[in-house]
């Protein structure tokens, strides 16, 4: 029945109470969906009494759908169910673009997401010592761990990289000098300036040199009894090409170890792959760090360690012992989730092999070009099976997460162009067809044509991609 008058829309408890909102009940609950069925209700009311005001002076509206009981409650549906999409959600990456800051840089390993929900799910030994029957401290498994892992005296972990160099700076330096090159005062994205984050340590930043060229007389004449450190920071993705120069860290760490300070590296991606340095030639890694006597080097859990997203501090206990009793450690202090996700990763890189095999982000660096062309074409014959004409084209991979921003490393693609396909939505379409999927796919749109690299898609989620793309490119705009 069409309802035209304000007062034939049905009342809130009977439209509830019919036996098609059951489920949405139980899905959604009760109060949402009462909530929900009021306000479509409501506007529907609105609109009846709005039409009658118009329909007195103007011509009624023609071409609207009837209103009905069905209507409204195909409404209350809908908006029930799109309410209830939760905001942070997987989607497939199909940028080729391996730590995406925008998409969650690194991504676990079944092995590491299982390990979180075992632990999450249930109560865990976080801060509890078996031996002593007593407290223990969270971090301690993991500090272990990294101990023996790069051969430092000490560790501590934290947040993320920016409270790392925050809580750093605030042990070794607050309210005394610490030097710095000016060709490393640089702003790494997401509001990570290195000025910046002294300030707030109140670590008072001393440059030295200039943007492009910086000598170690430069250091040497700045020195005073007011030195606290030296900082090195990893310029991370940005590059000075030309005419430069810089000192090398282990003659930063010898200056600093003749006048008995601290050398601090803001290491910033914290490489720990052999594998993967030899591929992103010009990423320092941690253990070149060590090497070349750093004595403190903070690094991110979430970039080349593809780990979770940590603050991760190693080096000589002298200087690490002190942050230890520190108040920032508390407010920086990383959750279980965290930690548990760390300490499995961590442990696949005491072999090489089973961390380029376990830890997502090695095995999608590291990928043979050959092998990555093969499943390509497979899933391009997939796509044609379909009546999709797709080729495979060379392409080009970046790191990503702010990494290695010079280097485009040999890749594949798989590549539609919606122009020769009849009666398809244009390229944009699609791609936001794509976008607004169940499980959304982002891909590259380069010149009206779809770029999709399957380097960054998981091999089970191929066959989603595949179904999300037929939709997309059947489908006018999905809005
Ligand atoms: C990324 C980065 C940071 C910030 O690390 P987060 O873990 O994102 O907080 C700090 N310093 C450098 C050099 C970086 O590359």
């Amino acid at each position: 029945m069409t309802i035209t008058n304000p007062r034939d829309l049905p009342k809130i408890d009977e439209f509830i109470g019919d036996e098609c909102f059951a489920e949405a009940i139980e899905t959604f609950g009760y109060m949402p969906t009462i909530k929900t069925a009021r306000a479509v209700i409501d506007e529907a009311r609105s609109t009846l009494l709005n039409q009658g005001e118009c329909n007195a002076t103007c011509h009624p509206s023609t071409k609207e759908t009837p209103l009905t009981c069905e209507l409204l409650t195909q409404r209350v549906l809908e908006r029930l169910a799109r309410d209830a999409k939760p905001g942070i959600r997987p989607v497939i990456n199909a940028t080729g673009v391996i730590l995406h800051t925008n998409l969650g840089r690194a991504p676990f390993s079944k092995k590491v997401a299982d390990a979180v929900y075992e632990v999450a799910s249930t109560y865990s030994s976080l801060e509890y010592d078996f031996e002593q029957k007593s407290r223990g401290h969270r971090n301690t498994h993991v500090e272990k761990l990294l101990c023996e892992l790069l051969n430092v005296e000490a560790a501590i972990v934290v947040n993320n990289n920016a409270a790392g160099v925050m809580l750093v700076l605030s042990t070794l330096a607050r309210d005394r000098e610490v030097i710095v090159s000016r060709g490393e005062l640089v702003e790494i994205g997401g509001s990570f300036r290195i000025p910046e984050i002294m300030e707030e340590s109140r670590a008072i930043l001393r440059g030295v040199g200039t943007t492009n060229r910086t000598h170690l007389h430069d250091y040497e004449r700045v020195l005073t009894d007011e030195t606290a450190a030296l900082l090195r920071v990893h310029t991370s993705n940005f590059r000075l090409i030309g005419f430069t120069k810089s000192v090398s860290t282990k003659e930063l760490a010898n200056l600093a170890h003749e006048h008995d300070l601290p050398l601090i590296y803001d290491l910033g991606s914290g490489c720990l792959s052999p594998q993967l340095a030899a591929l992103l030639t010009d990423e320092p890694t941690v253990a070149s760090a060590i090497e070349d006597g750093v004595d403190v080097i903070c690094f991110s859990g979430d970039k080349l360690l593809g780990g979770p997203q940590a603050g991760i501090i190693v080096g000589k206990e002298r200087y690490i012992s002190a942050m230890r009793e520190h108040p920032l450690l508390r407010a920086f202090r990383c959750d279980k989730m965290t930690l548990v996700a760390l300490e499995y990763t961590l442990r696949l890189y005491f072999d090489d092999e089973m961390a380029r095999r376990h830890v997502p982000i090695l095995s999608m660096a590291l990928v043979e070009p050959e092998e990555l062309k093969r499943r390509t074409e497979l899933f391009a014959d997939k796509l044609r099976m379909h009546d999709i004409q797709a080729t495979v084209e060379p392409s080009s991979m970046v790191m990503g997460g702010g990494t290695a921003p010079e280097l485009y490393l040999e890749s594949w693609a798989c590549v539609i162009d919606p122009a020769l396909h009849k009666g398809a939505p244009s390229p944009s379409v699609i791609d936001s067809n794509l976008r607004a999927s169940s499980r959304p796919v982002i891909c590259r749109l380069i010149q009206d044509r779809l770029f999709f690299d399957l380097r960054t898609v998981r091999c089970d989620e191929e066959d989603l991609l595949i179904d999300n793309l037929l939709h997309a490119m059947k489908t006018e705009s999905r809005s």
